[in-house]
């Protein structure tokens, strides 16, 4: 059976060396999409309808999608930006009071929720976290940047966090996909991918089920792949992928039901029901699998244009929304989560999309030209909201003139004075 079935090209060789210099989106500005070019996916085409037995999950997200944006975009305005990280510190000030109604049991604090002193630590960081944040308007590029800020990195606990988390993980992951999706020059499509397994009251026993499940999958499909195994599996069609677990509580067992959303660059659309099948020989308690072509896929021209890394955003957003994200928990819920998944791999990925590095820092990449002026703002959180406390006008071309007329000395001191100002 596996000699009707594509092998891959082969995963480990790296498609940048030749694309980095060429690609639109590395250097900010490309060729307009070639009219008449030839739409990537093909090799059977990106499957139309819906597979499976899950279109709610699904669907659910979408609504969900259209009622919160979870990630930044550089072209989004301060004060819509503002907007909308006002509920995210509403809700890690929820948390801390959570948190310090914990601390106050003092020794009658049941161990399964931790020790005092981690739990007054986690909840000082919420505290302080986004207290303050310096963006930058570059008005003349219709961009704008969060350059500084107090951030707790608490992404599982803190949804301002997660949204920056979550913001550098798109880009970082959309942009190799545009890479990849280019180098395969129309033979693969992009898939979303949903696995699930049964719900469960041990939200830790699911997670190590689900993972260990996805495990076997990843290798039938790499013993596949490299012709160690004649085993078919649906992930075999697969060059790459990007997977993203999700764990919220099922609407009807109130019990815990851990997902997986996966991006997977195929050859042609994994069988649904084949792969329902093979599910749910490997995990002996679901079949549910869901199956479809990223929206993005009948909008990307033959050409790479600027636009492609913004059409797969799209579906990417669909794909990882909760992937860093615990918001959507209880209270109760989210510390418990956290407190077993914390420092877990909650994204994995393999083949082409394998290696991505995620820039840890919770601030936006600097813009591409440098001498650009904008208005410099320093944000404050006051009284459940942001307040534009100082805003000033930079432009950096007089800035560098005069900073060579300082001295040291005087260098020195105008340092000292703005690190004292915004800390
Ligand atoms: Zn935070």
């Amino acid at each position: 059976m596996e000699g009707s079935r594509v092998h891959p090209t082969d995963p480990t060789r790296e498609p940048e060396a030749r694309l980095s210099a060429s690609l639109p989106w590395m250097n900010g500005q490309g060729p307009s999409p070639a009219p008449g070019g030839t739409r990537p996916p093909s090799g059977g085409g990106p499957a139309e309808g819906i597979f499976g037995p899950s279109d709610l999950i699904h669907a659910d997200k979408v609504a969900s999608a259209e009622k919160t944006s979870t990630y930044d975009s550089p072209s989004e305005g301060i004060a819509e930006r503002l907007e909308r990280y006002s509920p995210a510190r509403k809700r890690a000030a929820g948390m801390r009071d959570y948190l310090a109604e914990l601390a106050a049991l003092g020794h009658l604090l049941p161990a399964h929720l931790g020790n005092r002193a981690d739990v007054e630590y986690r909840a000082g960081k919420l505290e302080r976290c986004g207290c303050w944040l310096l963006l930058r308007d570059y008005f003349t590029l219709g961009q704008t940047r969060l350059v500084d800020g107090r951030f707790c990195n608490q992404p599982l606990l803190c949804p301002l966090c997660a949204i920056r988390r979550g913001s550098k993980l798109l880009r970082a992951y959309v942009e190799k996909l545009a890479t990849v999706l280019y180098e395969c020059q129309g033979r693969y499509g992009a898939f979303l991918i949903t696995l699930t397994v049964r719900d469960g009251v041990d939200l830790g026993e699911r997670f190590k089920h689900l993972r260990r499940s996805l495990w076997v999958l990843n290798e039938r499909r790499r013993k596949f792949q490299n012709r160690q195994s004649k085993q078919w599996t649906e992930a075999a069609r697969a060059l790459a992928g990007v997977g993203f677990l999700e764990f919220k509580r099922g609407r009807g067992s109130g019990q815990w039901h851990p997902h997986y959303h996966g991006g997977w660059v195929c050859s042609e659309a994994p069988d649904a029901a084949a792969l329902s099948r093979e599910w749910l020989a490997i995990t002996g308690d679901s079949f549910i699998v869901d199956v479809r072509p990223f929206r993005s896929m009948g909008q990307l021209g033959g050409c790479p244009t600027a636009e492609w890394p913004q059409l797969l955003a799209s579906d990417f957003v669909e794909l990882a929304k909760y992937a860093l994200k615990f918001s959507d928990l209880s209270l109760a819920d989210n510390w418990e989560a956290f407190r077993l998944l914390s420092g877990r791999r909650l994204v994995d990925a393999f083949g082409w999309l394998r290696g991505v590095e995620v820039d840890p820092s919770l601030t936006d990449e600097p813009v591409e030209d440098g001498d650009a002026p904008y208005f410099e703002i320093l944000a404050r959180h006051l009284a459940g909201s942001y307040v534009q406390s100082s805003r000033r006008l930079v432009m950096p071309e007089d800035e560098r003139a005069a900073a060579v007329e300082l001295d040291a000395g005087q260098a020195a001191a105008v340092a000292a004075a703005e690190v004292s100002f915004f800390r």
